[in-house]
């Protein structure tokens, strides 16, 4: 099974997709992580998409279309896959559609996790991960059990995103309304979209997920 997780940055679609790796074995294609280790790597890629994406832009579509391209060709036939952060254009929404086909899949469902915007600036600016098992956390709404160290592997180190600060947040946010929300009603056609509640408990949230996809 093939589905998008659709939604502003910070509406849970990473976390909901950890989820839905653990529990079904399913393979989450986030962009964002795939240009944030090309960043990391420094390959011609990373170089290219690094200012854009501390501006808070969107990288080409050329770019990570290829990129979704390529672990689709990695992938096993037999294991879904879960899109995060991608598409986020008419243009990848068609790039998509050809992709699939090209490698013999089928979108199951599109997901859109509905959330309050000035909430996820909170949520967002907030949140840290360990450094060593990327295990997420939040200033606010979930500190580590012993204050600094991690809950699942006891790494003392953590980081932050550097483009999760309020000014490019904001300006993630327009591009999703201005690039991303207008792609939905091309699924909507399809019959294939179901609207969550992002601003519920994580669990909540999941439990939602599940009966979409026994549906
Ligand atoms: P994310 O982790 O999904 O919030 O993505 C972080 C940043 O990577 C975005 O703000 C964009 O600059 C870039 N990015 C990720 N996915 C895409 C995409 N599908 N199209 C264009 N840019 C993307």
């Amino acid at each position: 099974m093939n589905i998008i997780l659709l939604g502003p940055p910070g509406a849970g679609k990473g976390t909901q997709s950890g989820l839905l790796v653990e529990h079904h074995g399913m393979v989450q294609l986030s962009t964002g992580d795939m240009l944030r280790a090309a960043v990391k790597a420094q390959t011609p890629v990373g170089v290219k998409a690094k200012s854009i994406m501390d501006r808070g832009e969107l990288v080409s579509d050329e770019i990570v279309s290829a990129l979704i391209d390529a672990e689709l060709a990695a992938m096993g036939d037999d294991v879904g896959a879960i899109f995060d952060g991608y598409p986020r254009t008419e243009a990848q929404a068609l790039a998509l559609d050809e992709l699939l086909g090209k490698h013999g899949r089928e979108l199951a469902h599109v997901i859109e996790l509905d959330v309050d915007e000035d909430a996820l600036v909170e949520r967002i600016t907030g949140r840290f991960t360990c450094a060593e098992c990327g295990e997420g956390y939040h200033d606010v709404f979930k500190q580590p059990r012993t204050p600094g160290k991690c809950d699942k592997c006891g790494s003392t180190e953590f980081k932050r995103r550097p483009d999760d600060n309020e000014e490019t947040v904001r300006t993630r946010m327009r591009e999703y309304r201005a690039k991303t929300a207008p792609i939905l009603p091309l699924y909507e056609a399809r019959g294939i979209v179901s609207r969550i509640d992002g601003m519920a408990d994580i669990d909540d949230v999941t439990t939602r997920i599940e009966a979409i996809l026994k549906a």
